[in-house]
């Protein structure tokens, strides 16, 4: 429903020509959670800003629903950004309004009569999981209760789509997860198109579809977001991925101090999707070729389309048990990957 075709975003600044977007091409389906993530800089906000219509593209064109957006004006421009809504990293609120007046905001805009609009708002906030607390004024509320403020606003309309730019990264972790549950509850309930940009591929993990990872205003990725977890490509990431699953400096400095004082044995990362068992492949292995496995690392991660389970072992024996070993691992669905020395 969103094609966005060989889209690129020049600035000009006093230094020169900046490329923000650079001749990108994604296309994201209806009803879908897309995430976009990449580093401060990466070409991020502009993305969004082009798709809600906000910035003219210097080439290329992103077609909303069939309709060209990024060459509308006007009234036309008017109507067509009403079905995409956005919500903001700083909630963007109006702080001497209630929360049932700023969700009420977008509806007297658009001219819905006051009953209409009483009805609706009252909706919002049983959806948004605010009942109770429409009287009360921004300054009251938490961090999590406004952005459920700002994602009631956003909907009061019936977008198409709602693009989150950042939505969760003045919260604290807990919260976070409050409201991307609360995201992925809307997505499911109203099959509400979701565009959601991050810096945090635990985001990306916790309720996106697919994902593109951009680095200096490029796509350097994309892909279902099970599939970019387990095999990740570009060395951007590579770097994201592990950041979402835990692998920690302490994790690091346990392989170099396992790997520096077993010459003979190798470190083995095995990735494996759904509820692939990886225990009895294990023990299999072990009684197999006669090694010994430690366990240095685990991890199960849940995306929406399964989970994913990582594990660091140390497998120790001969060169050829070892490799042995990878290989039946290998017959078993499980992606294996020998961590070298550093
Ligand atoms: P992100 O959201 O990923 O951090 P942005 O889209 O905000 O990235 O910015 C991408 C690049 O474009 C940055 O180098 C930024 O400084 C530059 N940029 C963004 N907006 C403008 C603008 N209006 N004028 C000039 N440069 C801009
Ligand atoms: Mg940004």
């Amino acid at each position: 429903m969103i094609d966005i075709q060989n889209i690129t975003k020049v600035y000009k600044t006093k230094s020169g020509e900046l490329k923000a977007v650079d001749n990108v091409n994604l296309s994201i389906k209806n009803g879908e959670i897309f995430g976009i993530i990449g580093y401060s800089g990466a070409g991020k906000s502009t993305m969004i800003r082009l798709l809600n219509g906000l910035e003219k593209p210097t080439t290329g064109s992103v077609i909303v629903n069939g309709q060209d957006i990024s060459k509308a004006s006007g009234t036309t421009l008017r109507e067509a950004r009403q079905k995409i809504s956005m919500i903001f990293q700083h909630f963007n609120l109006l702080w001497s309004r209630t929360v049932e007046e700023n969700i009420a905001f977008p509806l007297e805009i658009a001219g819905v009569p006051k009953e209409a609009r009483a009805k609706r708002v009252e909706e919002l906030i049983e959806l948004v999981g605010l009942s109770g607390r429409g009287k009360a004024y921004p300054s009251q509320l938490s961090g999590g209760q406004k952005q459920r403020v700002g994602i009631a606003r956003a909907l009061a309309n019936n977008p198409e789509v709602l693009l989150c730019d950042e939505a969760t990264s003045a919260l604290d972790p807990e919260t976070t997860e409050s409201i991307l549950e609360l995201l992925l509850d809307i997505n499911k309930k109203i099959g509400l198109t979701i565009v959601l940009i991050t810096h945090e591929m635990h985001v990306i993990r916790k309720i996106c579809h697919r994902v593109a990872v951009m680095e200096a205003g490029k796509v350097v990725e994309q892909g279902d977001v099970l599939q970019v977890f387990q095999q990740p490509q570009a060395p951007i990431t590579k770097n994201f991925v592990s950041q979402a699953s835990g692998e920690t400096q302490e994790m690091q400095a346990s392989i170099e101090h396992i790997l520096a004082n077993h010459p003979s044995g190798k470190i083995v990362k095995l990735s494996f999707v759904g509820q692939t068992t990886e225990q009895p492949v294990i023990s299999q292995i072990i009684k197999q070729f006669d090694i010994v496995v430690n366990i240095v690392h685990g991890k199960i991660s849940t995306t929406t389309s399964g989970s994913l389970g990582t594990l660091y072992i140390h497998i120790d024996g001969t060169p050829d048990q070892v490799t042995a070993a990878l290989s039946v691992l290998a017959q078993h669905e499980i992606q294996t990957e020998v961590i070298e020395h550093a």
